[in-house]
């Protein structure tokens, strides 16, 4: 059932969330990235909306050459190049992998391959920087607005056929949801696992590639940027470029391990995914690098050393949370948290066909400490590359303020639903661990 303050934030999601991206981008075109001025102005009546409107960039042929050549690229190196990269890097989990059993008992079979594609893009961006140069480097940041232009169309196109598809030709039926409710069907997706063929996977393809595998590049396109127009990269640009690095080769060597994680896992695939992955994450993840082009702000020493450490140590905590739970589930609880046997607390669940699972708690290591301490991780990390862009402007903290509800909205979510998988098992955890985020706070 659709309670009716899901359905009200839907709505307003749907309606809002274009707006709001835009008015960023905007902000930073027109504003140099000030936010109050575009309101001030609209409410002073030194501006009409139109006005504004007038200003904005169009979608332009090349923009959307760029777009198709983009996502062609992806899609090939995605499902037509199978992965190499695990057969000579140690540790390296690729190839097909498993994911985890869907509620109708399905267990679905990946290709991956995302490291790969991630640095045959980046190789090739680099010889095209320093050899071939068929185009600038600041491609990206010259075209960002009519490139906003294509990454929505993308974004709705995906969406409205991920819809249609579940209702005519779902991928497994079994696994489709219908509440009835057309927004909340179309927001939050039908099918679990949409595939076209047998390896076209929608989930993995779309939250990795168009988006992922762009925000470093994005990030490269604002540093060569600050090059042309200023003659050198600021410190605080490098810091973006390096935390947010880290972090997105992080998921592409973990990419077997995000099979694991709730967006895989539990989510369906709708707008939520297919728009968000295409316009919301490339666009607001990257606002950083986007501001220091306009506002290039060279840190203090030991601020940015500052800054370095707060970003090191919330991916510190971050991976090793991540990792401390997929050893413990990989190996069914047969490994060393932090050198001892991990504690746990047995728990059993049923699937849609009344099979019964069994499953397993962890309660040792970072998950004794809290019950989502990767999600703490990641916020020291998320406010680090806020505090690059130093304290003129409240635009780079959009970032932080955004993650920190996504993620609380995610844990309460998550424990929803985990409350309703596991029950009682579920209360044991809670009383055994009763923190979200921070041990004595949340
Ligand atoms: P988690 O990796 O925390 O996965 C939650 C699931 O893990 C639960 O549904 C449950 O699944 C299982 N689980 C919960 N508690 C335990 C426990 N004590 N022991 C063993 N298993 C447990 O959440 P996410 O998938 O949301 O996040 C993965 C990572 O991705 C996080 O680090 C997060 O910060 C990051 N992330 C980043 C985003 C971004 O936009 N940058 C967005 C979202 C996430 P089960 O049903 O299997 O028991």
């Amino acid at each position: 059932e659709v309670d009716w303050f899901s359905l009200a934030s839907i709505i307003f999601l749907l309606m809002f969330a274009p707006l709001i991206v835009y008015y960023f981008i905007m902000s930073c075109d027109q504003y140099q990235c000030s936010l109050v001025s575009p309101l001030v102005d609209l409410l002073l009546g030194n501006m009409r909306l139109l006005d504004i409107w007038d200003k904005t960039p169009p979608l332009t042929y090349k923009a959307a050459g760029i777009y198709a050549l983009w996502v062609t690229l992806q899609v090939i190196l995605y499902a037509f190049v199978p992965d190499f990269c695990h057969k000579f890097l140690p540790g390296y989990v690729g190839g097909v992998q498993e994911g985890a059993v869907t509620p109708a008992g399905v267990v679905n079979k990946y290709e991956i391959n995302g490291l790969q594609a991630w640095i045959i893009t980046h190789v090739l961006w680099f010889a095209n920087a320093y050899y071939f140069h068929w185009f600038s480097p600041t491609i990206i940041f010259d075209n960002w607005i009519p490139l906003l232009w294509c990454a929505n169309i993308l974004g709705y196109v995906v969406s409205t056929f991920a819809m249609i598809k579940g209702y005519f030709f779902p991928t497994n039926a079994k696994d489709c949801k219908f509440t009835g409710n057309f927004f909340y069907d179309y927001m939050m997706g039908i099918e679990f696992n949409p595939r076209i063929g047998k390896w076209f996977d929608f989930k993995l393809f779309f939250n990795g590639r168009p988006g992922i595998v762009a925000w470093t590049l994005i990030n490269l396109s604002y540093a060569a940027k600050q090059q042309e127009l200023y003659g050198q990269v600021t410190n605080s640009m490098i810091l973006v470029n390096v935390l947010q690095g880290i972090y997105v080769l992080d998921f592409f060597w973990n990419e077997a391990w995000y099979l694991k994680t709730i967006d895989i896992c539990h989510d369906h695939f709708g707008w939520y995914l297919g728009w968000g992955d295409c316009v919301w994450l490339p666009y607001l993840y990257t606002l950083q690098g986007l501001y220091l082009v306009y506002h290039p702000v060279q840190l203090g020493t030991a601020n940015a050393v500052g800054i370095l450490i707060l970003g090191l140590v919330g991916y510190y905590i971050f991976r090793v949370t991540n990792h401390q739970k997929d050893l413990f589930r990989r190996t069914s609880g047969n490994c060393k948290i932090w050198g001892k046997k991990p504690e746990y607390i047995e728990c059993s669940y049923m699937s849609v066909d009344g099979t019964k699972y069994y499953s397993k708690l962890m309660t040792s290591g970072f998950w004794g400490w809290a019950r989502h301490f990767n999600y703490t991780g990641d916020l020291m990390g998320s406010l680090a590359y806020c505090l690059a862009c130093g304290f003129a402007h409240v635009l780079p903290y959009f970032y932080i303020v955004y993650m920190a509800i996504l993620l609380t909205h995610r844990c309460i979510r998550d424990e929803h639903r985990c409350f309703s998988k596991y029950g009682k098992d579920w209360k044991r955890y809670t009383t055994k661990v009763p923190y979200r985020l921070l041990p004595g706070v949340f």
